[in-house]
C-alpha cells in the first residue's frame, strides 16, 4: 500500500510502497478515506516524541471503513464505516472498567505507539473497546476533522469542567482546539470569550458564534482583561496551547471557585510552570484540571451534538489536501498555520 512515511526526522515525507499491515486478531483493517493532519503528527516528525522511531507513519485523526476483521473482534464486520479516539485503551484494568480509559496504563496510541493512518491502510488493534461506529450523517472527511481537536474539547468543556449554561468560559488560543471548544461552549448556552493575538483567529472565533474576542498581542495583563471582560472573571477557563504565558492568564483571568483546564500540552521549559497557591488555588479557591484524549463511550453525545446541528466539525475543516501533500502539510507547521484543519482526503 502507498504511505507517507518519516523516513528520518525533520526531513521531507517519502510517499512510497509498504509492507500492508497485518490485521491484529483482536482488531481491524481500516481504508483510510480522511485523516486530519495535527501538531502531534508534527511532534512525531520533528523528532521531539521518544515514542516514535524512523522510519514511521503519522496519523492518528483518522475515519474509513473497515476492510478486515481479526478472529477476536466481534463487534465490526467488513464495511462499517469507522472512528476511533487516539487513545486505544486496553479495557480490562480498573480504570477502563471504571469508565476512565483516557487514563489506562496500558494505552496504545494509534500514530504512535504503531504506524498510523497517512497510508492506504491502518491496523486498529482492540476494536471491541476501542473502535466507533461512524453514523452516515457524518462524513469522512468532517469525522477526521473532529480528530483529536473536536474530541478533546468536548471532554474538557463538558466532562471535566462541566460547563453550565449562562456560564463565561474562557478560552486562550484559537486554533483547532479552541475554535472547537467554542462551537461547543456556545451549544451548552455558555457565553464564550476567545482570546489570541491573531486576528484572522479571532475574526474565525466570531463568525463561528464567540460572544466576546479579546486580542492580547498588546496587552500586558491578559488575566485582568478576561476578569472585566467576563464581569468578574470566567467560570471555565481553557488553555488550548500548553505554554506558561497562556497558563498564567487562564488562571488569573478566573473568577472565584472557577475551573480551569489544562489542554495544550506543556512541553519542555513548559513542564513545570509556577502557581499562585495561595492567592489563587486556597484563597480564591479555583480548581485546576487537565484533559488528554476522551473515551470511545463519549462518541455518540458528541455525534448527538453534531446531528442536532449545535456543531459542525466540518467548518473547522478549511484544508482537503492528498497524501503526497502531507509532507509540505508538516513543514508549514514550523510556523504558524492559520487557525483551521488539514485533512487528507485523497490516498
Ligand atoms: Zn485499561
Ligand atoms: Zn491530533
Amino acid at each position: 500500500m502507498r504511505a507517507a512515511v518519516i523516513d528520518s526526522f525533520n526531513t521531507p515525507l517519502t510517499v512510497r510502497d509498504v509492507a500492508d499491515p497485518q490485521c491484529p486478531p483482536d482488531g481491524v483493517i481500516v481504508s483510510v478515506k480522511a485523516c486530519g493532519v495535527c501538531r502531534s503528527d508534527w511532534h512525531a516528525w520533528t523528532g521531539a516524541d521518544p515514542d516514535v522511531t524512523a522510519p514511521h507513519v503519522p496519523g492518528h485523526e483518522f475515519a474509513g471503513i473497515v476492510e478486515e476483521v481479526g478472529r477476536d473482534c466481534r463487534r465490526f464486520k467488513r464495511g462499517d464505516r469507522v472512528t476511533a479516539p487516539f487513545i486505544l485503551a486496553c479495557g480490562q484494568c480498573p480504570d477502563c472498567i471504571g469508565g476512565d480509559p483516557t487514563v489506562c496504563n496500558h494505552q496504545h496510541v494509534v500514530g504512535f505507539s504503531s504506524w498510523g493512518a497517512f497510508a492506504e491502510r491502518i491496523a486498529v488493534p482492540r476494536c471491541d473497546f476501542n473502535l466507533v461506529p461512524l453514523p452516515d450523517v457524518i462524513g469522512f472527511t468532517a469525522a477526521a476533522g473532529m480528530g483529536c481537536r473536536v474530541t478533546t474539547s468536548f471532554r474538557a468543556v463538558v466532562d471535566r469542567a462541566k460547563l453550565q449554561p449562562g456560564e463565561w468560559l474562557a478560552i486562550h488560543g484559537a486554533g483547532g482546539v479552541g475554535l472547537s471548544a467554542l462551537m461547543i461552549g456556545k451549544a451548552l448556552g455558555a457565553s464564550v470569550l476567545a482570546i489570541d493575538v491573531n486576528e484572522d483567529a479571532l475574526k474565525l472565533a466570531r463568525a463561528l458564534g464567540a460572544t466576546k474576542t479579546l486580542n492580547v498581542s498588546a496587552i500586558d495583563d491578559v488575566g485582568a482583561a478576561v476578569r472585566e471582560a467576563t464581569h468578574g472573571g470566567a467560570h471555565v477557563s481553557l488553555d488550548a496551547l500548553g505554554i506558561t504565558a497562556t497558563f498564567h492568564s487562564s488562571i488569573r483571568g478566573l473568577r472565584k471557585l472557577g475551573r480551569h483546564v489544562q489542554i495544550g500540552m506543556p512541553l519542555g521549559r513548559h513542564a513545570e510552570p509556577t502557581i499562585p497557591l495561595l492567592e489563587l488555588v486556597y484563597s480564591r479557591q479555583i480548581s485546576v484540571m487537565g484533559t488528554r484524549g476522551i473515551a470511545a463511550s463519549r462518541f455518540p453525545a458528541l455525534f448527538e451534538m453534531i446531528a442536532a446541528g449545535h456543531l459542525d466539525p466540518a467548518r473547522l475543516v478549511t484544508n482537503t489536501i492528498s497524501l503526497e501533500e502531507a509532507g509540505a502539510a508538516l513543514e508549514a507547521m514550523n510556523g504558524y498555520t492559520g487557525a483551521g484543519i488539514t485533512v487528507i482526503d485523497r490516498f
